[in-house]
């Protein structure tokens, strides 16, 4: 008779590396209270870790495979072959799942899915996504750490080292974990995202069984199958950029991209050791506007940052009233502890700071007004975020949360909540914020 704790039978094969993998997987069923079984007949299902190095490993995987079914009846396939899950399905279609070499989470997610955890008081109060300190709508999505830049005014690479990528396959099993938690928006968030995959020079990952590339595009594909949406931010302007744009124009994933540019003149860009040519940005720009019109771009800026003259700010107030950003942010330029930029020579006083952060802020209050105004009249699907009696806040696809602004809806409702979509058409606008009806 089976025993009232879930029970895997766990069959490993191939060389030493598959071998630390199935350790790897083991730990992780027993520290999530699993027991194992050393016979087909006492596991409520039964986890085969192939080989498919050779033609005569395949053999003897797909061999494993068809056994385990004979005895046991229900099995997730996982390890080298799980990359031709084609092959597995066509010679044995009654495996439960199949999925990638190293592919930790999916192989975890499959057995959860299959075979749910035991109830433990203590670890069972943590949800499946983790803890969250965001609403449970939406949820950030960090796809690496650290940074490759040295921007002089930065100290992130010096705190938290060279960019490191999360693999595409651990990204996207967090991803599916967490919309099937409820989170109905993924803000995708890194140091550098346009850099995602670069230290791993790209290389392939498994997925569901399938075998992808960790890249920047493929992530935003991919991501864009799972129903949320999906919001990059931190994105600067490298050449793959242009690949994003159509999908954001065919709705894989939302039309908004959050790229902090910081300057517009050419010499303060330099001291600030960014790698960016203005003009090339504004180009890029219209290029992109021309592929998806929807687009609505986020950016920030520093003024006073060491040496700027009023010549340099000048050329900034042109790059954004050329730009025409929808959301922009400024700060006044202060020394961080440990900075670069702490040593370069002169020092934009205090007043001269606050003075060209107060013209900036008008000049940009203005361009983001008229962009809300473009909006009135138009139809949009917007994600509801609070519910009063009297009115609705929520976000359009043009409205990161925190740092944009809302959509708001006047009247009671009744049947609709946080993390629904709704239909609204704008029927005004203040300064950030904008106001809708119900279509
Ligand atoms: S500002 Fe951003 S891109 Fe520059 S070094 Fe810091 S983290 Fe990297």
């Amino acid at each position: 008779m089976r025993s009232a704790v879930p029970t895997i039978g766990f069959v490993s094969l191939g060389c030493p590396k598959n071998l630390v993998d199935s350790e790897r997987l083991l730990t992780q069923l027993r520290a999530e209270g699993y027991d194992l079984s050393p016979s087909y007949g006492g596991a409520d299902l039964v986890v085969v870790n192939t080989c498919g190095f050779i033609d005569a490993a395949v053999e003897e995987s797909l061999d494993a495979i068809g056994e385990a079914l004979d005895a046991n009846g229900r099995v997730i396939v996982t390890g080298c072959l799980g990359a031709r899950a084609d092959e597995i399905r066509a010679a044995h279609p009654g495996v439960l799942a199949v999925t990638g070499a190293h592919d930790y989470e999916a192989v975890m997610s499959a057995v959860h899915a299959h075979l749910p955890a035991p109830h433990d008081p203590f670890t069972s109060l943590i949800p499946p996504p983790g803890i969250k300190l965001t609403p449970p709508h939406y949820a950030y999505l960090k796809i690496s750490e650290g940074c490759n830049h040295r921007c002089s005014f930065c100290i992130i690479p010096s705190l938290r080292g060279d960019l490191v990528s999360r693999p595409v396959g651990e990204v996207l099993a967090e991803a599916e974990r967490l919309v099937e938690s409820g989170v109905r928006e993924l803000l995708v968030v890194s140091q550098d995202t346009s850099a995602y995959g670069v230290d791993l020079k790209y290389r392939t990952d498994f997925f569901d069984g399938r075998p992808l590339p960790t890249r920047l595009t493929t992530l935003a594909q991919e991501l864009g199958r799972l129903p949320a949406w999906t919001r990059l931010h931190y994105v600067y302007p490298y050449p793959h950029v242009d690949e994003l744009l159509p999908l954001m124009a065919d709705g894989i994933i939302l039309p908004y991209l959050d790229m902090p540019l910081q300057h517009g003149s050419q010499r303060v860009l330099k001291a600030m050791r960014r790698p960016a040519a203005t003009e090339k940005v504004l180009t890029r720009i219209a290029h992109w506007r021309e592929t998806c019109p929807e687009l609505v771009l986020r950016s920030t800026f520093i003024v006073g940052f060491p040496g700027e003259t009023e010549d340099d700010f000048d050329r900034l107030l042109e790059f954004i009233q050329q730009a025409q950003l929808d959301r922009v942010g400024c700060f006044a330029y202060s020394a961080v502890d440990g900075a670069a930029a702490n040593a370069l020579p002169d020092p934009v006083p205090e007043a001269v700071k606050q003075d060209r952060l107060q013209r900036f802020m008008e000049i940009q209050a203005e361009i983001s007004r008229n962009k809300l105004a473009l909006q009135v009249g138009r139809q949009m699907i917007v994600l509801i975020d609070e519910v009063h009696d009297d009115r609705i806040v929520a976000r359009g696809p043009g409205d990161a949360p925190e740092v944009d602004g809302v959509v708001v809806i006047d009247g009671g409702w009744d049947d609709v909540g946080p993390g629904d979509f709704i239909d609204v058409r704008v029927t005004g606008y203040d300064d950030h914020d904008l106001f809708a009806e119900p279509v």
